[in-house]
């Protein structure tokens, strides 16, 4: 019998709730698979804390987890606002103005952005998560637009803003994420995620700064944009990154709530499909703020999400700022262990890999391992391609991967069904690796039947040609 194994893995939000190494261990304990730093807030001196106490905590609990940047994007926000807040009426006209420095109470409202270089005169702009609903009526000078409000309302200090029929023609990063990127490039990070997507262009560009910076980090594309749901877009979005996450919170402001859904379930099979990572986020279990338990709606949220085959769900104001942040993971924990147990996820045969060999392999290896009834799948990998192909199939057992890359290792952190070792020869490793296995309870007391794929020439990429079954005593 095998040990109980989660093959969906979680990622974390990282805040006040649990910005302590014993929170992080205790994170990782509950069965967290990685870390968010969301850097729409925070200093990069708290970042330099932070990111030596994860890989710290996941050295304790010897398992890799990965580290992943979340960069604001044109998540632009108001600036402060006198007293705080700044009451609106229908009809009313009101001025957002990147050279106001300082609110003086009147119309003429401060934002942390040039939104005269960007908006045209009869787009919708949504203040305070749609709150607040205005449309441009005038481009008022290199600084300032004036919008008409829609709908009564009060405006807040640092309110977010939404601009979703705005076109930023493949220039979403803002001065900010340039700085925060070029700080990234300094950090042991596993991921960049780019916020507010609108095109293949934005990864590409974001791909070019990092492969010139030297970084090793993949791509996350998150999808919250109306331009990137379009279907001649999305699946090209998926193409171009190394994964994506289902935004549903932006998402559901700039495009309509009704639509999350479908867009969730399209965008699960397109990563499939391609092999590309996905994260389900927002609200997964949203009442867990305030609540010791999830409401119905969100287990069986969660639920949906294992179903769809996500590699991935995700938490952000539970453990962010949440009174409950562990008990969240456990509960989402409990979800996803008897959700796996229950209804696997179904097999996809469109599978397009990196190459036709390695995806001719990997549908091999999985079919193996069904007819047979193999314990797990241990794959030797380096870059993490063979494995995340493996993956791609949602086998319903454990994918062991072997490699000699330490960020391949914390980047399948967040891979399904993935469990990862590093070691520097592979071929050598596969035999440490069974005791090793079997030390850990991985396959409980009894004797495993295991499938092996490999490559003759273990650490070239593109060389996985072996597939070997095996019985471990
Ligand atoms: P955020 O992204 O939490 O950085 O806004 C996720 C979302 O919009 O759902
Ligand atoms: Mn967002």
């Amino acid at each position: 019998m095998a040990i109980v194994f989660k093959r969906t893995k979680i990622l974390a939000t990282l805040g006040p709730a649990t910005d302590t190494a014993e929170m992080v261990e205790n994170l990782l304990g509950a069965g967290v698979n990685g870390i968010r730093l969301n850097f729409s807030h925070g200093s990069h001196e708290e970042r330099e804390i932070q990111i030596p106490m994860i890989r710290e905590a996941s050295k304790k609990i010897g398992k890799p987890v990965a580290i992943l940047q979340d960069l604001q994007g044109p998540k632009i926000r108001l600036g402060a606002l006198q007293d705080n807040h700044f009451e609106v009426k229908r009809g009313d006209e009101i001025i957002l103005d990147y050279a106001v420095a300082e609110h003086d109470g009147s119309a003429n409202l401060p934002v942390q952005y040039n939104l005269a270089e960007k908006v045209k005169v009869g787009e919708p702009i949504y203040i305070f998560d749609g709150k607040v609903r205005t449309t441009v009526i005038e481009i008022s000078s290199d600084t300032a637009i004036k919008l008409r409000v829609e709908n009564d309302g009060t405006l807040m200090s640092k309110k977010g803003i939404n601009l979703p029929d705005t076109d930023f023609g493949g220039d979403i990063l803002t001065p900010k994420d340039l700085k925060d990127i070029e700080y990234g490039l300094t950090q042991d990070i596993d991921y960049v995620a780019l916020s507010f997507v609108q095109s293949p262009e934005d990864i590409h560009n974001l791909r070019q700064i990092l492969v010139a910076g030297g970084s090793q980090a993949q791509i996350i594309a998150k999808i919250e944009t109306k331009a990137a749901v379009k279907p001649e877009v999305m699946e090209e979005i998926v193409k171009a990154t190394d994964g994506i996450m289902v935004a549903r919170g932006d998402l559901a402001v700039e495009a309509g709530a009704e639509i999350v859904p479908i867009v969730q379930r399209r965008l699960l099979a397109l990563c499939r499909k391609h092999g590309k990572l996905s994260i389900v986020a927002t609200q997964m279990m949203a009442s867990m703020v305030d609540s010791p338990e999830p409401t119905r709606a969100e287990v069986s949220d969660v639920a949906n999400a294992v179903i769809q085959g996500a590699d991935t769900v995700m938490l952000s104001d539970e453990t962010a700022n949440g009174k409950y942040p562990l008990e969240t993971v456990a509960a989402m924990k409990k979800v996803i262990l008897y959700t796996q147990e229950h209804a696997p996820v179904a097999a996809i045969h469109d599978i397009i890999a990196k190459n036709v060999q390695l995806d001719a392999i990997s549908t091999a290896a999985v079919t193996l391992a069904e007819q047979l009834k193999v314990d797990a799948i241990i794959a030797e990998t380096k870059s993490g391609a063979t494995a995340a192909t493996i993956a791609a199939h949602r086998p319903n057992l454990p994918i062991v991967s072997v490699t000699s890359e330490v960020r391949a290792a914390q980047q399948l952190a967040l891979s399904y069904a993935n469990r990862s070792y590093v070691r520097d020869d592979a071929a050598e490793a596969g035999f440490d690796l069974f005791k090793e296995l079997k030390a850990e309870g991985f396959f409980g007391e009894d004797e495993a039947k295991v499938i092996i794929v490999s490559g003759q020439q273990p650490g070239i990429i593109g060389t996985t040609d072996t597939i070997k079954v095996r019985v471990l005593k």
